[in-house]
């Protein structure tokens, strides 16, 4: 059985990844281990930020100090892009709050959707379109290799879920911008819809149906 490290530490993303991917693989994340790496997410794409992410994790399991057993390391990165808003906050969903008062690191959840739905306030229905983005970085972990001989051994998997954003946040499932995003042919928020949909049809779930056909 393939052993992943998700490079994660975001609890909802490990949850989906398990789900989709399902029982034939063997998974941890960072809640198991007590290294605490955290790049820096430079990358102007999110296959760039998946990428340092997964090889960061693949480098640190190739030394001989950490001897947790990952064969590969699987990194998400992922965000919304609003077309009103020409994109934004893509690869800046984490910490799109944050972008206006300096503030470093992550910013919460509520505070990066109330952002997005104060800009939207004077967009009409039909000019509120928006999609989830996912890109997977898949690295080996081979002892002995550089960051450049894992980044060349790394394979990629996206995904994307076309949708709006809703005039006001609903529901209670989910994380991030779920509570404001109708995916396409839908009525309501990734967050009412639950789980369950949500990893028939979302970003992530594409990408990883990607990753598994490919993979297995
Ligand atoms: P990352 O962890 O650096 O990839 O940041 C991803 C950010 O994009 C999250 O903090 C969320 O704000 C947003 N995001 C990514 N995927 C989802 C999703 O499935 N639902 C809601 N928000 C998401």
């Amino acid at each position: 059985m393939r052993t992943v490290f998700i490079a994660t530490g975001n609890a909802h993303k490990v949850g989906e990844i398990r789900a989709v991917l399902g029982a034939s693989y063997s998974f941890f994340s960072q809640k198991d281990t007590n290294a605490v790496l955290n790049p820096d997410e430079t990358g102007a794409t999110f296959a760039e930020n998946a990428l340092i992410k997964a090889v960061t994790w693949a480098a640190f399991f190739g030394t001989e100090v950490c001897t947790l057993g990952a064969g590969w390391v699987l990194a998400d990165d992922s965000g919304l892009e609003v077309d009103a808003l020409g994109g934004a906050p893509g690869v800046y969903s984490a910490r799109f709050a944050g972008l206006d008062d300096g503030r470093r690191g992550n910013t919460p959840d509520a505070e990066n959707t109330a952002k997005v739905l104060r800009l939207l306030e004077a967009v009409p229905d039909a000019g509120r379109t928006a999609r989830f983005r996912c890109a997977l970085a898949l690295t080996p972990v081979q002892p002995g290799s550089s960051p450049d001989e894992l980044a060349a051994q790394t394979r990629y998997f996206d995904g994307a879920c076309e949708g709006r954003i809703a005039r006001q946040g609903s529901g209670g499932g989910g994380f991030g911008y779920d509570p404001v995003f109708i995916p396409e042919g839908y009525s309501v928020s990734f967050a009412e819809l639950g789980e369950s949909v949500k990893n028939q049809l979302s970003h992530r779930a594409r990408a990883l149906v990607r990753l598994k056909r490919e993979w297995d």
